[in-house]
């Protein structure tokens, strides 16, 4: 058998190392600003945490799309498919209700899901998470929205846009399911397995059904957003005037409702068109009730997450440009046996300020120069016995050939001169 990586799971290759540490820099720098702290659960918990967060009617649930294995000690384990549940056994575990409210705490890395795989779709794929844990007002809301769309936007993306909807309050939500269920009840063998599963258990996330024939029987149907009750219709009233305020584009889609069981209120996501049929970057709401239902105290959030797949493969459709990408800043041909050992010197000295790469074998002036160009290095230095006699090493500015001949102990400050100039572009 040929070994390859498993179906749904990605070699993350050298060059798009540059592009995914860029994201996840400007992604950082907006969270912590905003007064999000890091926090890094551990890749798999007791099946339990997941169980309890998601709900029995989840599709992660009902479609069995966890990976849950059993330990050698028969205890029973989930690879993380999600980070909210994580997190807020977190922040329970390590007593963070103490800490001034609202908590906000943001994460990034893989996650797990044992999905039907196409574009957009795979089995591990990272997120980038962010939970604001109690505040129950719609500014927390608001706050989480502008967060989203503003880590979006320094990623570089141009192109990507909320849509903002309600889910209601439990009541609203109880009366929207008894709707659906007195108008899907007589029609439930047309809908697909795993909605009919939906049907029974929560109704509400039949909405979310990627199967064409369940959305045709939904179509001209109730939307939560055209049932819900006042508070929750002021609630949602006072999160877009924030949004407005704030110049945070948006539009009202009564269609959102969220994946899991314990979103209330408000419900976003984030979309770019043009990475197909797989449209959102991310999604978020309101979870009051989360929190206590893992067993903490009664303290209200609100989160969102995004995949990170999907915004590199939007800002692969946008064309931006890749960014500042590791290119060395010289590159040192050693002419001669002697000069390899010298060359090498010089290099790791350089690099405690450059990217500096070199041959290892003794090459002639034109094949050295040209593996200095293949590496995209900005400049180019030979050492043989004449530069060595001379007590110098040549170096060639890659893009315009031009040259000069500097002592080996000037290499470091003729680098930060050349480059300060822009020559390294
Ligand atoms: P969710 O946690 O299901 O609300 O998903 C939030 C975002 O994570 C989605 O909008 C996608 O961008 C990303 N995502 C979710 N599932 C996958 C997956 N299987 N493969 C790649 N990205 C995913």
């Amino acid at each position: 058998m040929k070994l390859q990586a498993v179906k749904g799971t990605h070699d993350i290759l050298p060059d798009e190392q540059a592009r995914r540490r860029q994201v996840l820099d400007a992604v950082e720098r907006v969270l912590e600003r905003a007064g999000a702290r890091a926090i890094t659960p551990p890749m798999f918990e007791y099946s339990e945490v997941f169980d309890k967060s998601v709900g029995e009617s989840a599709d992660l649930v009902v479609q069995k799309e966890m990976y849950t294995f059993e330990d050698r000690g028969g205890r029973q384990l989930t690879l993380r498919p999600e980070f909210t549940a994580g997190v807020l056994r977190a922040f329970i575990e390590h007593g963070m209700h103490t800490l001034p409210s609202p908590v906000k705490l943001w994460s990034t890395g893989p996650l797990f899901r044992a999905e039907n795989v196409q574009r957009g779709r795979y089995r591990e794929f990272q997120q980038v998470n962010l939970e604001i844990v109690g505040l129950p007002h719609a500014l927390a809301d608001a706050e989480a929205i502008q967060l989203m769309y503003a880590a979006l936007t320094a990623c570089g993306l141009r192109n990507h846009h909320i849509r903002l909807g309600s889910v209601g309050d439990p009541e609203d939500r109880a009366s929207y399911n008894a709707y659906l269920r007195e108008q899907l009840g007589p029609r439930s063998g047309d809908l697909s397995e795993a909605s009919q599963e939906r049907l029974r258990l929560n109704p509400m996330r039949v909405l979310d059904s990627k199967s064409d024939g369940d959305q045709a029987l939904l179509a001209g149907l109730k939307r939560p957003f055209d049932m819900l009750g006042e508070a929750a219709r002021a609630h949602f009233d006072e999160v877009r005037r924030y949004l407005d305020a704030w110049q945070v584009p948006y539009e009202v889609d009564p269609a959102i409702v969220r994946g899991l069981d314990y979103y209330r209120r408000t419900a976003f996501e984030a979309h770019y068109q043009g990475i197909g049929a797989q449209s959102a970057l991310g999604g978020g709401g309101r979870y009051d009730g989360l929190i206590e239902r893992l067993g903490g105290p009664a303290l209200p959030g609100v989160g969102w997450a995004f995949g990170l797949e999907r915004v590199l493969d939007a800002l692969e459709q946008e064309g931006a440009a890749p960014g500042a990408d590791a290119r060395p800043a010289l590159f040192l041909v050693p002419l001669d046996d002697e000069a390899v050992a010298e060359i090498t010197t010089w290099a790791i000295e350089l690099r405690g300020r450059y990217r500096v790469e070199h041959a290892y074998q003794p090459r002639n002036p034109g094949k050295g120069l040209r593996e200095a160009d293949r590496s995209g290095a900005a400049f180019a230095a030979l050492r043989g016995s004449q530069e060595r006699d001379q007590g110098v090493v040549q170096v060639k500015h890659l893009a315009s050939g031009r040259q000069a001949a500097v002592a080996p102990s000037e290499l470091g400050a003729f680098l930060d001169r050349e480059l300060a100039e822009g020559l390294g572009a």
